[in-house]
């Protein structure tokens, strides 16, 4: 059992498994079923080296799983603040005065989440917004990069009788890993109504945090648009792959890169 301690702070010591680090699990039976993109990805969670051919980065594998060496998260604590958050160990952050977001009936079933799209995060957050110039660009951006590097670690939706769809989101900041921030947006119709966040900036909703989410589900309703099969769970379609290699790369490496929207690398 985790209590805060005297100071209001969580401790806990939480391991990772392989389970929690992307590319930490190999995805083919055997390491030589594997391609070097994937080897390096195990390698690099077990703090070993990347360099070499194929039959190097095999050979390395091979020798690291005889020793059954320990994990590290090499995103520099992001995936062990991620599991922390999930465990709710982690400080979170919340609006103070959550208002008229409900506080209870969130679910993570996000299959019928209103459509959301660049324009509307756009509107929400820079055309209404008046007197801020292009700072508030910076948000989306940041919003942004927040999102793409995989801080945004829970969303929940909340769906009223009347159509009226409430967003509950958990996002870590940049920097201070030991706090997430709780986000709430309200959408009807595809329509921004209010958001609020529990960061200092957050208390019109016109922050980094807010965007990811926005951004969140908007990449949510492209991918279901393209797939007729429909997903419910974020999960299983915002899992790290090849094709989008930027989010298997540690975030200490790509923390200059600016995603650029729009833009399928
Ligand atoms: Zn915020």
């Amino acid at each position: 059992m985790v209590e805060p301690d005297a100071s209001g702070k969580f401790s806990a010591s939480v391991c990772l498994t392989e389970d929690d680090i992307p590319g930490a699990k190999l995805p083919k039976a055997s390491p030589e079923e594997c391609d070097c993109w994937m080897l390096r990805c195990w390698l690099q969670c077990r703090g070993g080296r990347t360099t070499g051919k194929k039959a190097v980065l095999v050979q390395r594998v091979k020798d690291y799983m005889k020793i059954n060496c320990k994990l590290i998260d090499p995103d520099r604590g992001v995936n062990l603040a991620k599991k922390k958050v999930r465990l709710g160990l982690c400080e979170n952050i919340s609006p103070k005065s959550p208002g008229e977001f409900p506080r209870e009936g969130y679910n993570d079933d996000l299959s019928d989440v209103p459509v959301v799209d660049y324009n509307i995060i756009w509107k929400f957050m820079v055309q209404n917004v008046s007197g801020k110039g292009t700072s508030t660009a910076k948000l989306l951006i940041k919003g942004y990069n927040f999102f793409k590097s995989g801080h945004v670690v829970k969303l929940e939706k909340h769906l009223s009788e009347d159509g009226v769809c409430h967003l509950r989101g958990k996002i870590l900041p940049s920097m201070k890993k030991s706090t997430s921030y709780t986000a709430f947006i309200t959408l009807r119709d595809s329509k921004i109504l209010r958001a609020k966040s529990g960061c200092p900036a957050g208390i019109k909703g016109h922050c980094s945090h807010v965007s990811s989410v926005l951004f969140f589900i908007e990449e949510f309703c492209e991918h279901n648009a393209k797939n007729a099969a429909c997903t419910s769970q974020p999960c299983t379609w915002n899992k790290p792959s090849r094709k989008r290699k930027v989010d298997n790369h540690p975030i200490h490496q790509v923390k200059f890169v600016k995603h650029e929207h729009g833009k399928k690398k």
